[in-house]
């Protein structure tokens, strides 16, 4: 029997329960699901990469097949890579399944055996952004329900208007 794979690439500046839930969803139906963590650059994280990784490695710590990695550069030439053909990407809104359906078309064009996977963002995560988690602690307002509890303190410290 062949080993199934996938990869979930993002930014996860910093990861959120949103991310967490597309994790175990995907854990679940994968052998192997490798969070691999994009630096983009051009676009100045909030958290750095390093960073980045460990809180995931921590939210994913009892996911046995889950692994944290990260890529500089583009997506498909890390699939060509690791060898790795399905990413999956998380879809909250209309907006966001445009924009995924876009990138998948061209994706695909630069290399025909990547697959995208849209998943379904459940209805109570819908609302989650990392964008949200990091204005919220930058203005010291309550960002708890949004990031997995044991990541709290990090991220608060991490964030901290004086840390950026
Ligand atoms: P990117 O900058 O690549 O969009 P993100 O870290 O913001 O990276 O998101 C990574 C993936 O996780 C994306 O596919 C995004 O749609 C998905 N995602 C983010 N938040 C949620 C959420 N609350 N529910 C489901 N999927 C989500």
């Amino acid at each position: 029997m062949t080993m199934s794979s996938c990869v979930f690439p993002g930014s996860f500046d910093p990861v959120t329960l949103g991310h967490m839930d597309l994790i175990r969803r995907a854990a679940a139906q994968f052998d192997r699901v490798t969070v691999t963590v994009m630096v983009n650059v051009h676009k100045k994280g909030a958290l750095p990469l390093e960073e980045r990784m460990r809180l995931l490695r921590k939210a994913c710590e009892s996911l046995p097949n889950v692994r944290v990695d990260c890529w500089e550069g583009l997506l498909t030439e890390y699939l060509r890579k690791t060898g790795e053909t399905v990413i999956l990407r998380g879809v909250r809104t209309c907006a966001e399944f445009e924009a995924e359906k876009e990138a998948a078309s061209a994706n695909r064009l630069l290399y025909p055996k990547m697959d995208t996977w849209l998943i379904l963002a459940r209805e109570e995560y819908a609302c989650i952004s990392s964008s949200v988690v990091r204005e919220l602690a930058a203005f010291g307002g309550d960002f708890r329900k949004f990031v997995p509890p044991e990541l709290t303190e990090d991220i608060a410290q991490a964030l901290l208007p004086c840390n950026s």
